[in-house]
């Protein structure tokens, strides 16, 4: 079996929707199951309604609403237009007046609890899911939509929610595996899951890649593929190098240390199932499906010092904590208690006799923290920083990648290094204005540029890594 997961951008009109179609027709004989994100732009636009419901604005949010309304509705027509009206009526508009239903009720009581919250955003894969399986109909392929709500069972941390892996895999024994043992295609939403008493949750922002390889290590798929809309796991992010290169192998490790250093293209908690199981993860471009992407797969570990990308991860608050009687172990733990109170993560540390500086994901936290230590220490938080980083095996022990990336560094203001707590990065907090030159300058040092790939017009092959898969399938 196979898990294919597709983002918003695979999944964000007609014509990507026929697209995907035809991909996930080229793997039919490797049994697939498919996963999709709301169409691109959706679950932004439905936080958007939310926040203005509960602002007193619910005309602007209805108007939201509607557009969203139409743009399935158009797609719908363009994809399937002898069954679109009908479709239309029975499947997505109870779920449209169900959503407008929702933010007249966060109108009214003027509050936006996670809890609702997380109903509100499950919204965009409830109608794209349902949309991307009556379009592989269509298209002729026996798909079955499957409620990712009966099957992605998680306990109740609204918004980011934690899988129950005993449970999801009961359910995906009596949902999903007998529909694709009877050849069907199952098709259903990510991010999205219930508590079981059948609660909406969510998994987190870009959560679909999260759903794929909880089901692919549920199912104990050959291979989970995420099709998005660059190349693989790249040198760096394209946005910001436009000659960033294609990584074609990754071990697990480099590749889940990149996704938690910022590279968006995998929510970093999706390696994780698949990397207990070993079953490799490819990233893969759905406009130019011909392209061989990244295969993450456990790999042999080497000695061998090697940057494999640089990441960029923004909207850091560092605190930096001043304890005049030094840091003891008490204060220490009550530091990270009071941070994991308030659901405030660290990205990293470091710590001296009397100084403890922390990256840490919300300034509402570290305004917390400052608010608890007020007697004990002195917090100094600045916020806006990002954090660069040079991620590969044995990077920071490598002293020639060491002293390269120093001397390539432009003359702007560091905040901070981050250097040796783990061997697979080395770090650079900078403002988040000089961000993308810090992490282009990098990027220069440490990667020499390539001609451009020119992508040919082809049909679509499995790429060369998949070869064996498909000779198991077919044997
Ligand atoms: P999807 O909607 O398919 O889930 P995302 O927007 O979540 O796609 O992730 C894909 C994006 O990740 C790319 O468009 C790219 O800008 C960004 N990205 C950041 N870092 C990297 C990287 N190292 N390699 C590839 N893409 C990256
Ligand atoms: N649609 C969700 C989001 O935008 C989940 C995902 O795309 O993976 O965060
Ligand atoms: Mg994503």
């Amino acid at each position: 079996m196979l898990v294919m997961k597709f983002g918003g951008t695979s999944v964000a009109c007609a014509e990507s929707i026929g697209r995907v179609a035809r991909i996930v027709r080229e793997r039919l004989h490797l049994q697939p199951v498919v996963v999709v994100s709301a169409l691109a732009g959706v679950t932004d636009g439905l936080q958007t309604m939310g926040a203005l419901s509960r602002d007193g604005a619910l005309e602007d949010a209805l108007s939201l609403l509607h557009g969203c309304e139409d743009r399935h509705h158009e797609a719908a027509k363009a994809l399937f237009p002898n069954k679109s009206e009908a479709f239309f009526k029975n499947d997505l508009r109870p779920l449209f007046d169900e959503a407008r239903a929702l933010l007249k009720a966060v109108f009214a009581v003027q509050e936006l609890t996670p809890r609702t919250l997380d109903r509100l955003l499950g919204f965009g894969e409830r109608w794209s899911s349902r949309l991307v399986a009556e379009a592989f109909r269509a298209e002729g392929l026996r798909a079955v939509h499957v409620d990712a709500g009966d099957v992605v069972v998680t306990d109740a941390n609204y918004s980011h929610a934690t899988p129950r892996i005993d449970l999801i895999a009961a359910r995906v024994g009596t949902r999903i595996r007998p529909r694709v043992q009877s050849g069907c295609v199952p098709v259903l939403g990510g991010f999205i899951g219930s508590t079981e008493d059948g609660i909406p949750t969510t998994l987190g922002r870009g959560g679909s890649d999260f759903t794929a390889s909880i089901l692919g290590a549920s199912l104990e798929a050959e291979s989970i593929e995420i099709w998005t809309d660059v190349d693989g796991m790249m040198t760096a992010d394209p946005r910001i190098c436009s000659d960033a290169q294609n990584i074609e192998s990754i071990s697990f490790d480099e590749a889940a240390e990149l996704a938690h250093f910022g590279a968006k293209v995998l929510h970093p908690k999706t390696l994780q199932p698949a990397m207990d199981r070993g079953i490799p993860v490819y990233v893969l471009n759905s406009r130019h499906p011909e392209n061989c992407g990244t295969r993450v797969e456990v790999t042999e570990t080497s000695e061998e010092g090697r940057v494999r990308s640089v990441a960029c991860k923004r909207g850091i608050t560092l605190a930096e904590v001043f304890a005049r009687q030094g840091l003891e172990a008490k204060l220490t733990s009550a530091i990270f208690d009071a941070l994991e109170r308030q659901k405030c993560l660290v990205d990293l540390a470091a710590m001296s006799r009397s100084n403890l500086s922390l990256l840490l994901n919300s300034r509402s936290g570290a305004d917390a923290l400052s608010e608890f230590l007020r007697d004990r220490a002195s917090v100094n938080v600045i916020e806006g920083s990002a954090l660069v980083s040079l991620v590969g095996r044995n990077v920071a022990r490598n002293p020639a990648i060491c002293a390269r990336a120093l001397s390539a560094l432009p003359n702007l203001p560091l905040r901070m290094i981050f250097h040796g707590a783990s061997d697979m990065n080395l770090s650079f907090v900078v403002a988040e204005e000089d961000a993308d030159e810090v992490v282009r300058a990098l990027h220069l040092a440490l990667f020499p540029r390539q001609p451009a790939i020119h992508h040919a017009e082809a049909p679509i092959p499995l790429n060369k890594s998949q070869e064996p898969l498909l000779a198991r399938a077919e044997a």
